[in-house]
């Protein structure tokens, strides 16, 4: 079975109604991300941070995937699918994929701020200031903040050099490590981006669809579904 990988960023939750980054002037709805989205963030203001997550997740949870995302899901039936995502929110899995891997964390979990393997599923409350691990630490977002290592990355290294074709959403490709992924695919692998702005990559051989994700990616469905043979070789 062809091997699809779906690299998603941002941009492919932007028509579910949840904001890019650096489509909202690099404000993230009124929060300097550099203020709630790093260790130091969280040294000087936990309580912030807190808020500024509490709110993410409210938001996500009362947003619905999109075609985008249905459309990935969707391919599970012709390819092995394995999505790999910069993206913190639930739409991939709420869409139905099954393979999906997070670099930037999850934010429907919180995690312990003294061991990270200690994960716990969030409700709308999401996370108060006193609710600790089973270790007695403060509990803290469960999602990789700027400054902090990416422990995926290994992982979705060998996803990517193993793709038949690669597919790229809604990523401004400027968000490093997760960004150096398109280095690793093989020579022959079928690489798109889909995303309506241009986007800068040394990466040669890219056919990038300059739409919107549900238009994009309606265009590969036709592509891939309706005229199989195209990557079924
Ligand atoms: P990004 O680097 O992935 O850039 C967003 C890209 O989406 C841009 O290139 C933009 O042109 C494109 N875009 C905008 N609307 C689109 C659409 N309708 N269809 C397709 N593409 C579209 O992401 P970022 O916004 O720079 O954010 C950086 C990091 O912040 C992410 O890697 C992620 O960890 C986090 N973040 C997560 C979410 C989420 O979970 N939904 C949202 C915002 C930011």
């Amino acid at each position: 079975m062809k091997k699809i990988v779906v690299f998603s960023g941002a941009g492919i939750s932007a028509e579910s109604g949840i904001q890019t980054f650096r489509d909202s002037d690099g404000l993230w709805e009124n929060y300097n991300i550099y203020e709630v989205a790093t260790p130091q963030a969280w040294k000087n203001n936990p309580q912030l941070v807190l808020e500024f997550y509490n709110a993410r997740l409210k938001q996500i949870i009362n947003c619905k995937p999109n075609l985008a995302h249905t459309l990935i899901a969707d391919w599970q039936n012709f390819f092995d699918v394995q999505v790999i995502t910069q993206n913190i929110d639930d739409l991939h899995e709420r869409a139905g994929s099954q393979k999906v891997l997070h670099l930037h964390g999850e934010i429907m979990k919180a995690r312990s701020s003294v061991d990270e393997s200690l994960l716990y599923p969030l409700t709308d409350k999401g996370i108060l200031w006193g609710d600790f691990c089973a270790k007695g630490s403060q509990l803290r977002p469960n999602v990789v903040w700027f400054g902090e290592e990416v422990p995926n990355m290994l992982k979705a290294t060998e996803i990517v050099s193993d793709a038949d074709v690669l597919i790229v959403v809604g990523s401004s490709l400027r968000v490093y490590p997760a960004a150096g992924l398109l280095q690793y695919v093989k020579k022959k692998t079928l690489i798109y981006l889909i995303d309506p702005a241009k986007v800068e990559t040394s990466i040669k051989n890219i056919v990038h669809i300059q739409n919107k994700a549900t238009e994009g990616l309606q265009k590969l469905h036709h592509l891939f579904i309706q005229n199989t043979s195209h990557i079924q070789g």
